[in-house]
């Protein structure tokens, strides 16, 4: 098996989640196809050999693996977390680190990537009893917050939105309408007409989140009944400024983002026609852009061109990928032989983005 060495800037965390084995994978014949070895280490589509547990008396469907080699590829992350990993171990091994770069003034950006129903918004959102890595961000944001009171003020601020069909939406101020997105040139990439919002606790916070996720697109299509189609953009923005400053060249800002992508598996898998056909070649968009943005940096500085202008969402993150920017990725991945190809390409796409 070819090594392959974890992320050599310090830019960029790429961390790989895998989720436990749902009823549907556990009842039916799979077996796993993701073996978790240890922290940072993952055997994907093992040699039957080397894990005989998932064979014994099970009926092997879809992919005969006698029929052919198996990948047994070993991959290389920052972190790798098994499905006995919670939300809260998440937070500790990957955005925990980022918030002090973000109280430095650096612009941070988190990603869940994965197929439909890997674990994206478990990790990301969560529920009430399981919060997700956002609630635990700003919970440990305003603790820090609160801890520098004497020295700084320090202004919250928090948006959410959607790109859909490449089309922006405010989850929290649902009119319907699409938002333009605008470059200016002092504030930067901005959307016009979006909502920010000061949430006074990380409580508060999380039933703002779970009332913005209840507005998101969510058609069910063949694949899944709970498919995601559309990407959600939490950011919250963050001014800084010492107690004792006169001169606003003190003030300090930075923008944290969070974002749920939507399902990477492609649009082919679905049997989409018509309305949903368009929607997934515009998923396509954003995502193959994203890609695209992160195999541009990932080849180096020395090309210099990376084509943010390609998609919504690479347009909207411009700002917040690449340069001194802090970028954690979490790719989400199920351990059943059931999504044998969407794992495979998320790994793929994973173990690239450690290049940045
Ligand atoms: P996605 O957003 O990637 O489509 P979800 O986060 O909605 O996927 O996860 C699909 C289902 O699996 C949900 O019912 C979710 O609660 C469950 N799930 C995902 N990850 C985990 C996990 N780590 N532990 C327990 N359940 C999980
Ligand atoms: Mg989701």
């Amino acid at each position: 098996v070819a090594k392959q060495p974890p992320s050599s800037g310090s830019h960029v965390k790429v961390v790989v989640r895998v989720r436990p084995e749902n009823a549907q994978e556990n009842a039916g014949a799979f077996r796993a196809v993701v073996r978790v070895m240890d922290e940072n280490m993952l055997i994907f589509d093992p040699k039957e050999e080397s894990s005989p547990e998932f064979f014994n008396n099970r009926r092997r469907r879809g992919r005969d693996i006698t029929k052919r080699q198996s990948k047994d590829m070993q991959f290389v992350f920052d972190r790798v977390f098994a499905g006995t990993a919670s939300n809260l171990d998440l937070f500790e091994n990957t955005t925990k680190s980022i918030i002090n770069s973000f109280l430095d003034g650096f612009n941070c950006s988190v990603f869940a990537y994965g197929a439909t129903g890997a674990g994206k918004t478990h990790t990301m959102l969560g529920s009430e009893q399981k919060p997700g890595i956002t609630f635990y961000t700003m919970k440990e944001l305003y603790r820090r917050i609160d801890a520098m009171k004497e020295e700084k003020t320090c202004e919250v601020t928090v948006s959410y939105l959607e790109v859909y069909n490449e089309q922006i939406r405010d989850l929290l101020s649902p009119k319907g309408n699409y938002l333009p997105l605008r470059e200016d040139p002092s504030k930067g990439v901005m959307v016009a007409g979006l909502t920010f919002h000061r949430p006074s606790s990380a409580v508060e916070l999380l039933s703002m989140l779970a009332h913005g996720n209840q507005n998101r697109t969510q058609h069910p299509t063949d694949a899944n009944a709970e498919s995601s189609r559309s990407h959600a953009v939490f950011q919250v923005y963050i001014r800084q400024k010492p107690r004792t400053a006169s001169v606003s060249t003190d003030v300090r800002v930075a923008k944290m983002s969070l974002i749920d992508l939507a399902g990477s598996e492609r649009a082919t898998v679905t049997k989409n026609r018509g309305a949903r056909f368009r929607e997934g070649a515009n998923i396509n968009r954003s995502l193959l852009a994203l890609g695209n943005c992160i195999n541009a940096l990932a080849e180096g500085k020395s090309s210099g061109y990376v084509p943010y202008r390609n998609s919504k969402l690479t347009r909207l993150l411009k700002d917040s990928l690449g340069g001194n920017c802090k970028t954690v990725m979490i790719a989400a991945v199920s351990p059943s032989s059931m999504t044998f190809d969407d794992t495979y390409n998320t790994l793929k796409y994973a173990n690239r983005a450690k290049n940045i």
